[in-house]
């Protein structure tokens, strides 16, 4: 490519992993700036983000010596001047630039001591008829460090990306068929891609974004829901035909309560699933305490009714031991046979429970990861319940899988980190998401305050109050031990001087280094009662249960994310008492942090804190993304912003499959060809999970 020498191309390969042609049309501004919109001098304050105006320049001055030297230009229109200022390439500066000539200048303003500047603006004649001046909305582009160090910044990618549009002209295969791009009235392919770098209009652009965008939605949809056709053709399933003996007992004398209408729903769902004769591969959705465990055992007592074992998988030993213990005292009226499996059980029980297991005398199995090994064999395995399902991999649910020989379980993964629906859609596509959106009745939604560390003396107080109201309180660091040079509070330290605050109280500590029996046993003293404050690192904020504890202090909550701060909070609320989690932080916050905070304060719904979280942070930090085991990068679509273009994409994508499964059609096959040949993707259509 002209303008692109052995050197550059090096580095657009290391640093941008930009190989072919392809590659570089692809690459995609991530903003523009309108290049027709000229400002007067008068209106420029220093908040502006660039600027562009015309006029010249009336007299120049270099101002200091050595290294410290500057190049001032004073620059004029009709409305006023403002100066410009060069600290690099002054020599070349001054040989090039001339005064009384008119220029057009662009760039940044800044403020120093109340006058506005420019620094190293771009200066053009209005003589030269230049590209960036020729009335374009220009694009601007991702470069990075040590590419600006090469000279490849913004503009040398722009003017690259000039040449490319111009030498791919009439050579762009369009790669979606004719009957879409009509029925949506798509931009063709090639005049999207031209435009997309290089925009007539507004209306242009915006017609050019939504075909890629679409593109780029409607090939991940279509990705995902083949593969999941595929997988239901490959994959039989156990059917469970019988609602019985154990669930109906279970649920016309054991059940202590009504279950909720979004639980029944969930139920059915489940229930209709299983009565196929295909693998069931579900995700349940709901917030902490919404009761997903009691579905689970719901869908359990099916399988067994059915003549099959249950196993249900926990990411602790506490998790593990508490459903363990949950589970036991739902069925304790019932006889069935229930282990628990972990990394603590003793030699003896394994044995004892792996041969229950084998002979399938033991029907439900709790545990950890110790579920998955080798040595655990089942005789009829129908169903796994994975709980909470981010902190484990793909890998190790396709192990669950591989437990029987020809026919796999059903899988129900209960997650309680709600996932806002477009990123369900695109992360989990392949599975089916059953949400549980209501909680149980009673429950008082938690009261979430926000202060400063000025008002440590009124929490402290307030803390010895509810403490006196037979409450329990946990109270949340964020790391064990003071690390960088920030002023962060540790847990040892916090330990320490809540324990001269409250010398009458009794503390547990638990953080993640301690020995496993170290830390169960505190935990259970807190679960007793036995300790009033429980001073704790994140290791609390999967599914911990003490429902006395009602009051949830967070330290430096600045310092965590959206949704850890909202798994935290779920640690409380789930009793009935009036609950309350309070957010301390620091009076210097970043905006995003008070973003963050306030959406804690203003709602208790995990929905919307998934969604406020994706738009702060955007989806690819998201929990659970690198788990789809579909990689997918987005170059222009934006899951946080464009869920109506990703429901229209799985729309269409999921009518052209409803009509033609495997894309044998004449009219598909761009589409197939296309599916098989995106390398964005380790797509295979014999691997799942
Ligand atoms: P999750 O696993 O979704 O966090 P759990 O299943 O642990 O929630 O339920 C939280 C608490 O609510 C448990 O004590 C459970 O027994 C109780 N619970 C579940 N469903 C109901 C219901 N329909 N009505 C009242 N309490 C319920
Ligand atoms: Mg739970």
């Amino acid at each position: 490519m002209p303008g692109v020498g052995p050197k550059r191309a090096g580095v657009l390969n290391k640093e941008l992993k930009l190989f072919t042609f392809n590659d570089l049309i692809h690459y995609y501004p991530y903003k523009y700036i309108d290049r027709t919109k000229f400002y007067n001098i008068s209106e420029i304050h220093a908040n502006m983000p660039y600027i562009q105006v015309k006029g010249v320049i009336r007299m120049f001055e270099t101002i200091g010596h050595g290294a410290k030297q500057r190049l001032s230009a004073r620059f004029y229109d009709n409305t006023g001047s403002i100066e410009l200022l060069w600290f690099r390439g002054i020599k070349w500066q001054k040989e090039n630039l001339s005064t009384n000539k008119e220029y057009i200048v662009f760039g940044k303003p800044s403020e120093f001591g109340g006058k506005i500047s420019v620094v190293h603006p771009e200066m053009e004649s209005t003589k030269e008829k230049t590209l960036q001046s020729s009335g374009l909305f220009v694009g601007y582009y991702n470069t990075t460090e040590s590419m600006k160090k090469k000279y490849l910044n913004s503009k040398a990618i722009n003017k690259i990306q000039l040449t490319m549009v111009a030498m791919a002209r009439g050579k762009i295969k369009e790669t979606l068929p004719d009957k879409l791009i009509a029925k949506l009235k798509l931009m063709p392919l090639e005049h999207a891609l031209t435009n997309i770098h290089k925009p007539e209009n507004t209306h242009e652009l915006q017609k050019a974004t939504f075909r890629l965008k679409f593109e780029e939605l409607f090939f991940i949809q279509l990705k995902i829901l083949a593969l999941k056709n595929n997988r239901q053709q490959k994959f039989k399933g156990f059917r469970f035909e019988k609602v019985g003996y154990n669930f109906n007992t279970f649920y016309n004398d054991f059940l202590p309560f009504e279950l909720t209408g979004a639980q029944k729903k969930v139920i059915r769902e489940i229930r209709r699933d299983v009565n196929r004769p295909l693998q069931m591969n579900r995700l349940l959705q709901g917030d902490v305490g919404s009761g997903k465990t009691l579905v689970a055992l719901m869908a359990m007592l099916i399988a067994i009714d059915n003549g099959y074992q249950a196993c249900l998988m926990a990411p602790t030993e506490i998790l593990a031991q508490q459903h363990f213990q949950g589970i036991s005292k739902f069925l304790s009226g019932m006889n069935l046979n229930i282990g628990l499996l972990t990394g603590s059980t003793k030699t003896g029980e394994r044995k004892k429970i792996h041969e229950e297991l084998q002979s399938g005398k033991m029907q439900i199995i709790i545990g950890t990861h110790a579920l998955i090994e080798d040595t655990v064999i089942f005789s009829k395995l129908g169903l796994v319940v994975i709980d909470e399902q981010h902190r484990f991999g793909v890998a190790q649910r396709a192990k669950l899988w591989k437990k029987n020989d020809l026919i796999p379980p059903h899988i129900l993964v209960m997650t309680a980190t709600p996932i806002p629906r477009t990123l369900a859609m695109t992360v989990y596509g392949d599975l089916d998401v059953s949400v549980i959106d209501e909680l149980p009745p009673g429950r008082k939604p938690i009261q979430t305050m926000h202060f400063f560390e000025n008002r440590r003396t009124q929490v402290n107080n307030f803390i010895k109050q509810q403490i006196e109201k037979g409450a329990q309180v946990y109270i949340v660091f964020p790391l064990i031990t003071e690390s960088e040079k920030m002023d962060l509070k540790n847990l040892e330290e916090g330990y320490r001087q809540l324990s001269e605050t409250f010398p009458d109280y009794e503390i547990s500590m638990v953080h993640g280094k301690m020995k496993p029996t170290i830390k169960e046993n505190a935990m259970q003293a807190f679960k007793r009662g036995e300790t009033q404050i429980m001073v704790a690192t994140t290791v609390i904020e999967v599914g911990v249960d003490v429902p006395n504890a009602s009051v949830m202090i967070i330290e430096s909550a600045e310092r965590f994310g959206l949704s850890q701060l909202h798994q935290l909070r779920g640690r409380v609320g789930r009793g009935a008492k009036q609950s309350y989690c309070v957010l301390m932080s620091s009076y210097k916050i970043s905006t995003e942090s008070r973003k963050r905070l306030n959406t804690m304060v203003r709602t208790n719904d995990g929905f919307e804190i998934a969604e406020a979280d994706m738009k702060l942070r955007g989806p690819g930090d998201l929990e659970g993304t690198q788990q789809s085991g579909i990689g997918f990068d987005l170059k222009i679509a934006n899951l946080g912003k464009d869920g109506e273009i990703l429901q229209l994409a799985r729309n269409e994508a999921n009518d052209i499959l409803d009509d033609d499964p495997f894309l044998q059609k004449q009219e598909n096959q761009l589409l197939l060809k296309n599916l098989l040949s995106s390398k964005d993707t380790s797509f295979d259509w014999s691997s799942i999970s």
